[in-house]
C-alpha cells in the first residue's frame, strides 16, 4: 500500500491540523481494519492463488522460482484477459513450465453456492470462499441495454449498523482480501460467459461496478484498493476508473485518500439532512458528521460534471422524507456536482420503518430536481430473490440457520 497523499505545503494551519488528524485517523482505521485480515492466499495442499496479486507480487513469485520477470505479462493476460483458470490452455507457456505452475498455484475463484435469476434478470451470487465464509454479488442488468452493473461485498458482516439495513444487522466477521474482491467479479464474468475482456469501445454485458454490497469499503481500503487496481489494469480486465463506484457511509480520512489514489466515483449513503437523525440511523455520523461529510465530497478529486458524486438517500415514512428535509438536502449539496438516488425503503421483518408513499417520494424527487439535480427513484430490483439494497446475505444466513436447526431436531428425534 502506498503511503497516504502529502500534504500539500499551500494548506492554512485549519487545513493543515485536519490533514495531520486525518493521517493519525487513516493509520487508526487500517490498524483496526487489520484485525479483521482476510485468511492467507495458500491452500492446505501449499499451492498459492494467483488471483488478487499485484504484478509487482507476481514478478516477485517469479523470479522466487527461478522464472524471468516476463512471465508477469504472460500470466496476466491469461489470467485477466482471458480469464483462464486451467494453467495447460496458457498456449504461450511452453508445457513444461506449465507443469511447474500447476504444482505451485491455482487461478483461484469464490466457489458458488447459489446462482439464482430473478424475473427481472437480476442475478444473485452467493460465493463461498476458502474458509468457508460466504458474501453475495448481484449483477443488475440495464433494462435498456446489453450491460450492467455488478455490485460487489467487501466484508463479510458490516461494522456500522445502519439501522434501516437489514445486512448491517450482521456482526463483522472479517474483510475480504483482493483475490475475494476481484474474484466475484471474474466469477459473476464466467457465469456470463464474458471472457476474453471486451477491449475498448467493445460493449460489456458486465460494464461497471458498484462497491455496494456487503461492508463499508472504505473500512477495508488496502484490499479494495488492490483488487481495484487489478481490474482496471489496461492489460487485463481493463475496466475504466470511470466505471467503477465506491459507495461510503462518509469514512472521511479514506475518502481523500481513494479519490487521490484510485479516483474512481464516489457515492455517499447520506440518508438524512441533520446530525440528529443520522447520527440514529447512520451511526458512523457520531464520528464524520454530515459537514464534514459533505467537506470531502467537495473536494474529492474525481467529481466533476461528467463524473457527479452519487448521493444515496433511502427514503423512510415520515422520518426523512418531508419537503423541508428535501430543501435542506439541497442546501447541503449546492455545488456539488451530484445526483441523488431516492431508495424506497424495502420493509424487512423487526424493522419499524416503513416506505415513503409514492405521492411523498415524488414530492421530494421534484424539490431536488428542480434544483438541477438528477433525482432518478431507484425501483428495487431482483426482490424476488433477496437481492434488493440491504437484503443481501440475511435470508441465506436465515435459511441455513433454518435448515441446520431442522437437522438438529431431526438428530434430537
Ligand atoms: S448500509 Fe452498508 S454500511 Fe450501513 S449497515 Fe448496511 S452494509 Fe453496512
Amino acid at each position: 500500500m502506498s503511503a497516504a497523499p502529502a500534504i500539500p505545503p499551500t494548506l492554512s494551519r485549519d487545513g493543515m491540523a485536519a490533514a495531520l488528524l486525518n493521517d493519525e485517523e487513516r493509520t487508526r482505521i487500517r490498524a483496526k481494519s487489520a484485525q479483521f485480515a482476510p485468511p492467507t492466499a495458500a491452500l492446505p495442499d501449499g499451492r498459492r492463488d494467483l488471483v488478487g496479486l499485484s504484478r509487482e507480487e507476481l514478478t516477485d513469485i517469479m523470479v522466487e522460482i527461478g522464472e524471468k520477470p516476463f512471465r508477469t505479462k504472460q500470466l496476466w493476460h491469461w489470467i485477466y484477459h482471458q480469464g483462464v483458470t486451467d494453467f495447460s490452455r496458457m498456449s504461450s507457456i511452453a508445457r513444461p513450465l506449465q507443469e511447474k505452475l500447476a504444482e505451485r498455484f491455482i487461478v483461484g475463484r469464490p466457489g458458488v453456492v447459489t446462482e439464482q435469476t430473478s424475473q427481472d434478470s437480476t442475478r444473485k451470487f452467493l460465493f463461498r470462499f476458502r474458509d468457508g465464509q460466504e458474501a453475495e454479488t448481484v449483477y443488475i442488468p440495464d433494462r435498456q441495454e446489453d450491460r450492467g452493473a455488478v455490485c460487489i461485498s467487501s466484508q463479510v458482516g458490516c461494522t456500522l449498523s445502519c439501522t434501516f439495513c437489514h445486512t448491517g444487522t450482521q456482526a463483522l466477521v472479517r474483510n475480504l482480501g483482493a483475490a475475494e474482491i476481484v474474484g466475484q467479479f471474474m466469477a459473476a464474468r464466467d457465469s456470463y460467459g464474458e471472457w476474453p475482456s471486451p477491449k475498448g469501445e467493445t460493449p460489456r454485458l458486465l460494464s461497471t461496478i458498484v462497491l455496494m454490497g456487503m461492508g463499508e469499503p472504505l473500512y477495508n481500503y488496502d484490499n479494495v484498493a488492490k483488487a481495484m487496481r487489478i481490474i482496471m489494469d489496461g492489460e487485463g480486465i481493463g475496466l475504466s476508473r470511470r466505471r467503477i463506484t465506491l459507495s461510503t457511509s462518509g469514512v472521511v480520512p479514506m475518502m481523500d485518500q481513494c479519490g487521490a489514489e484510485l479516483g474512481i466515483n464516489l457515492a455517499v449513503s447520506l440518508h438524512a439532512v441533520r446530525d440528529d437523525l443520522r447520527d440514529e440511523i447512520v451511526p458512523l455520523n457520531r464520528k464524520y458528521p454530515i459537514r464534514e461529510v459533505i467537506a470531502a465530497c467537495r473536494r474529492y478529486p474525481a467529481a466533476s460534471n461528467a463524473r457527479r458524486i452519487t448521493f444515496e438517500y433511502i427514503m423512510l415514512r415520515d422520518i426523512n422524507d418531508s419537503e423541508a428535509d428535501a430543501r435542506e438536502l439541497v442546501r447541503l449539496i449546492s455545488g456539488i456536482p451530484a445526483k441523488v438516488n431516492l431508495i424506497p425503503f424495502n420493509p424487512w421483518p423487526g424493522s419499524s420503518y416503513r416506505p415513503s408513499t409514492r405521492e411523498q417520494l415524488e414530492r421530494f424527487a421534484k424539490i431536488v430536481m428542480d434544483a438541477g439535480f438528477a433525482s432518478p427513484i431507484r425501483m428495487p430490483r431482483g426482490r424476488d430473490i433477496l437481492a434488493a439494497c440491504g437484503q443481501l446475505r440475511t435470508e441465506s444466513q436465515r435459511l441455513r440457520r433454518a435448515a441446520r436447526e431442522d437437522a438438529a431436531t431431526d438428530t434430537v428425534e
